[in-house]
């Protein structure tokens, strides 16, 4: 009978164990984790009532796949706070509204964009001939950076869609791909000439993204992932190598017994896969290496209510990069999640663009932020910090040639398989998907 070693229990390895089980006959299933909690990024802290999302808190709706998979796992979905709906831009104290309209870093409506304060009158105008700009010929790929300020002038791009990348994906908007992170907006360009006349006609056009998440947090889906498979998973289990023997692979693990499998799913991030095939296959590695990952901490702070003295309508705001701060983005995390803080409280998480500062040093910043963008003065109730240091990948220019060439390589070593969030796309739903069809691949026996 054969046999699927998976390496790596974040999400991207759990749903390829249960799309394995899945089948009316699934093969022996092992899957190996190096810590000794499961979930990865995922990770949801419960404490006096509050919930804390270390990794993410919400998922997006208009990718099916996990709104699928919880569904078939029986988990009740939650949707963010409707009246809440709206997030800021801090500009010294001031926060702005972001534009309605806005459907992740693109612009889809024209009006809120000509209300904005966040732009000058040469800004509007230049935002205005978005229109009239031929899309780009030759089809080459292009920096994130290049394609919005081609597109929308430079204005809209360092006041608006810059701080809002470093919200939501963070990286350097000069060396991100625009046909990797956001492949749908280059059609959109090709077929309709505009961005904002193509927001206008398709289906992209949200009024603004739609998110879910689950009440008692992310982690329930992992919780649910693992239930009934616990002998199926060893945490503290970390996979050194992998190599090639007559029959199977043969996978050594740190401080235990190696394991053989016909086949192996890698649902762990490109530099860990790099080293475990770095002896079997050498140039697959040298190409997964060169998948840069981005570093951030989050950061949580929980005040009494009575610690703000102004109203709180929205989401949370974000800040553009500047000199002395780090903060990229704030949470308010009770106004936007129900069930994140008890009655009488507040609860906001902070993203920094950083990992290199001692709790002492992140905390400091944090708490500058809370006082400059909301006048909190007060001392947090409690604190959290928690780094990510190799995290989120980046998908720089050459991003699709490279992961081309990984696929290349991949087929001609029947029974290695890779999952994750490096592939397509770094969303929940996008790794669920990605370690499904690495399940599926081998249910189908084409590999
Ligand atoms: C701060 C942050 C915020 C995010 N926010 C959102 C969001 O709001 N919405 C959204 O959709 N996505 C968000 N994401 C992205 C999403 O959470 C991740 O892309 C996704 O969870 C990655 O899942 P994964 O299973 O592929 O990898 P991981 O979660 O990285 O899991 C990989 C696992 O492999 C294990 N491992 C590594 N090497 C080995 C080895 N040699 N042997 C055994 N085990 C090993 C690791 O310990 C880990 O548990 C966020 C990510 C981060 C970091």
């Amino acid at each position: 009978m054969s046999r699927v070693v998976i390496i790596g229990g974040g999400i991207t390895g759990l749903s390829a164990v249960w799309a394995l089980r899945q089948s009316p006959h699934p093969p022996e299933i092992v899957l190996l984790e190096a810590g000794e909690r499961l979930g990865g990024c995922i990770y949801t802290e419960h404490f006096n009532g509050f919930l804390m999302e270390h990794g993410p808190d919400v998922f997006l709706a208009r990718k099916p796949e996990a709104e699928q998979l919880c569904k078939a796992l029986g988990l009740s979905l939650q949707k963010p706070n409707e009246k809440q709906r709206g997030a800021y831009l801090r500009r010294g104290r001031e926060l702005y509204p972001v534009p309605e309209g806005m459907s992740g870093l693109v612009p889809g409506r024209i009006r809120p964009l000509l209300r904005s304060p966040l732009i000058s009158i040469q800004g509007k105008l230049r935002i205005l001939a978005e229109l009239l700009i031929p899309p780009k010929a030759d089809g080459a790929d292009e920096s994130v950076a290049d394609f919005f300020s081609r597109r929308f002038g430079r204005e809209a791009f360092l006041n608006l869609i810059e701080p809002l990348l470093g919200g939501l994906a963070g990286g350097h908007a000069q060396e991100l791909s625009v046909k990797a992170l956001l492949p749908h907006i280059v059609n959109i360009e090709s077929r309709y000439g505009s961005i904002l006349l193509g927001m206008d006609r398709t289906s992209v056009q949200h009024p603004t993204v739609s998110l879910l998440s689950l009440p008692d947090g992310l982690s329930s889906i992992i919780h649910a992932l693992v239930a009934g498979n616990e002998d199926r998973i060893c945490t503290g289990h970390r996979a050194k190598d992998i190599t090639r023997t007559d029959t199977d692979w043969k996978i050594s693990i740190e401080g235990h017994a190696s394991l053989s499998a016909t086949h192996v799913i890698l649902a762990v991030p490109a530099w860990s896969a790099a080293d475990i095939i770095r002896t079997a296959v050498q140039e697959l590695s040298e190409l997964l290496r060169q998948v840069p990952y981005h570093a951030g901490t989050m950061v949580h702070l929980a005040y009494r209510r009575t610690d703000l003295s102004r109203p709180l309508n929205g989401y949370g705001h974000l800040v553009a990069a500047s000199p002395g701060t780090s903060v990229a983005a704030c949470t308010w995390s009770g106004n936007k999640l129900a069930g994140r803080a008890p009655d009488g409280h507040l609860l906001f998480r902070l993203y920094l663009r950083t990992t290199k500062l001692t709790d002492s040093a992140v905390l400091a910043q944090a708490c500058a932020e809370m006082h400059q963008a909301l006048g909190i003065t007060s001392d947090p109730q409690f604190t959290r910090v928690y780094r990510f240091p190799r995290a989120l990948p980046q998908y720089t220019i050459g991003h699709l040639e490279r992961i081309r060439k990984i696929r290349q390589i991949l087929d001609s070593h029947s029974g290695l398989h890779l999952a994750g969030n490096y592939l397509d796309g770094v969303g929940i739903p996008d790794c669920i998907r990605s370690g499904t069809h690495a399940a599926q691949k081998i249910l189908s026996g084409k590999s």
